[in-house]
């Protein structure tokens, strides 16, 4: 069976080549290419065509269809992407003041069951692969001409649920041979994963972590969060503070406000107490209602809320919120198109 080529680490890749051609420097030609985007060994036009042909029996060059790209007013683009057997993911491209910045998937679907997420809506069909983690950043790049500079891990799918492709991939993304973004330029985002978070602080990759917190307590994350019936709120907080000890950068906690949930000023104040002393942020984020049952907190509400984590003395901000016009919230684009598909109403 033929792999995808861009699963391989560049050592794996270095391997490759001396084992079989006793040069190693293609390797760094091959690798260079691929971080281009190209889609065959024919386009690479530093190695010989029998070498291309003999790359191309032993392995692919996996590709992502652009099935529907949506772009709004402020410029974020969306896209939904096609995967080599048929799935669907999505990407989406924003343009900040200091660079572009990309949001990527790393699973089809997600089993986490958070109740506001459209992603998760169905569970997940698959994980997906390093080389396809790598593609939606270096396809999207490639198809719209751009420099990417940021990356967050806050597409479809819990990254720390596929836990060694990602790895895998953020090993590549960040190689000196290839795109060789940062690791202090990707975030990475998770609801909450322990021991994912645990093995994360091992790796000495300086990222920022990102937590999907969302409540100030245990009562109020079990009823929107499941995976919080398995960590406690107190087990997720022990492990950010194991990971803050180890890694030392600050860490992103994001707070999705829903009217009437956890949007009152007790749970500002709960929070406070909670995160007091950590090195953190806190992300305010008005809750998208891509499933319709939730509603978003009022501005005012939202305002007030921020002020009582500034002056229980937490950094706090609003995310600006990009996109809100092309269904630009987690998994909302994939679920629409399959639900036009079915011939239903997107929920
Ligand atoms: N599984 C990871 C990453 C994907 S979700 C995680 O949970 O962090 C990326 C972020 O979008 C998370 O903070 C998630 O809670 C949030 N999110 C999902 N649906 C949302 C919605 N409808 N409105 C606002 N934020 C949402």
């Amino acid at each position: 069976m033929k792999q995808n080529i861009k699963n391989l680490l560049f050592s794996e890749l270095e391997e490759y080549f001396v084992q079989k051609y006793r040069q190693k420097f293609r390797a760094k030609q091959v690798f260079k290419w691929l971080s281009l985007g190209v889609s065959s060994f024919t386009e690479m036009t530093d190695i010989s065509k029998k070498m291309a042909e003999e790359l191309s029996e032993d392995f692919y060059i996996s590709t992502l269809k652009v099935l529907k790209k949506e772009v709004s007013k402020d410029k974020t683009v969306k896209f939904l992407y096609e995967l080599g057997d048929g799935n669907t993911i999505e990407s989406v491209l924003m343009e900040y003041k200091h660079g572009r910045s990309i949001c990527i998937s790393t699973q089809v679907g997600c089993n986490m069951g958070c109740t506001f997420c459209a992603s998760t809506v169905g569970g997940k069909v698959r994980d997906l692969e390093a080389g396809e983690i790598l593609d939606q950043v270096i396809l999207t790049a490639r198809y719209e001409n751009v420099k990417i500079s940021n990356i967050v891990l806050m597409g479809i799918g819990e990254p720390l649920d596929n836990y060694e492709n990602v790895i895998r991939f953020l090993k590549n993304v960040n190689d000196e041979h290839g795109i060789n973004i940062g690791y202090r330029h990707i975030s990475l985002s998770t609801c909450g994963l322990v021991d994912g978070i645990d093995r994360l602080a091992e790796e000495e990759m300086p990222l920022t972590l990102s937590i999907s917190l969302h409540a100030p307590n245990d009562t109020i994350r079990n009823r929107t969060m499941p995976v919080s019936k398995k960590y406690s709120y107190g087990e997720l907080l022990g492990a950010v503070k194991r990971y803050l000890q180890k890694n030392g950068r600050r860490v992103s906690f994001e707070y999705t406000l829903i009217k009437d949930v956890n949007d009152k000023p007790e749970h500002a104040r709960e929070l406070c107490r909670n995160l007091k002393g950590m090195l953190c942020h806190v992300n305010l984020i008005p809750v998208n209602p891509a499933r319709g049952t939730l509603a978003p907190s009022d501005v005012k509400h939202i305002h007030h809320f921020q002020e009582l984590l500034i002056a229980g003395g937490l950094n706090a901000t609003i995310r600006r919120t990009l996109g809100t016009d092309i269904n630009a919230a987690c998994g909302q684009l994939r679920r629409a198109t399959q639900q036009e598909k079915k011939g239903g109403e997107p929920q």
